[in-house]
């Protein structure tokens, strides 16, 4: 079996799309390991987000991600990482709300920033942004 790191984002959570998102992620047969409801500061987004730091669009990043708490979640099947990814749409919510009409991110994002939810899109993404919110987790 195989984890990835899903999360809730602020407009996810604010939104009251917990309890849909939690359906399906429990109907697709993923197991919830771990989950954890924080509030992130600028400090924690500027780590999780590095790979974005130069971009134009990250001060706007910041400023999302900060702007209420998150809902990580450590989700455990087998293909967690792809599957999660295909579940929740493209990056672009607006667009996903055309190409993806039954994705996550098509029920309850706004636009290509405002997307309500993450996925890893790796397994070392998987395995530093898991470590990032829970540390080391055992095995089964
Ligand atoms: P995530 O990493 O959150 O799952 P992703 O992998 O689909 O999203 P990335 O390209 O890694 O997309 O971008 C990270 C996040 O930065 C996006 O989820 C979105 O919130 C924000 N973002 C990406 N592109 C833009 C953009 N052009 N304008 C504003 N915000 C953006």
């Amino acid at each position: 079996k195989e984890r990835t790191l899903a999360m809730i984002k602020p407009d996810g959570l604010l939104g009251n799309y917990t309890d849909d998102i939690k359906k399906i992620i429990i109907g697709s047969g993923f197991n919830i390991v771990r989950e954890l409801t924080v509030q992130l500061d600028e400090e924690n987004v500027t780590l999780f987000y590095a790979e974005h730091s130069a971009k134009g669009f990250f001060p706007n990043l910041i400023r999302y991600m900060t702007s209420g708490p998150v809902l990580a979640m450590v989700l455990e099947k087998r293909n967690a990482i792809s599957d999660w990814r295909a579940l929740i749409g493209p990056t672009d919510a607006k667009q996903a709300k055309i190409s993806h009409p039954n994705s996550i991110r098509a029920m309850c994002g706004s636009s290509s920033e405002r997307n309500c939810v993450h996925g890893s899109d790796s397994q070392q993404s998987a395995a530093r942004e898991i470590s990032f919110f829970f540390g080391d987790i055992p095995p089964e």
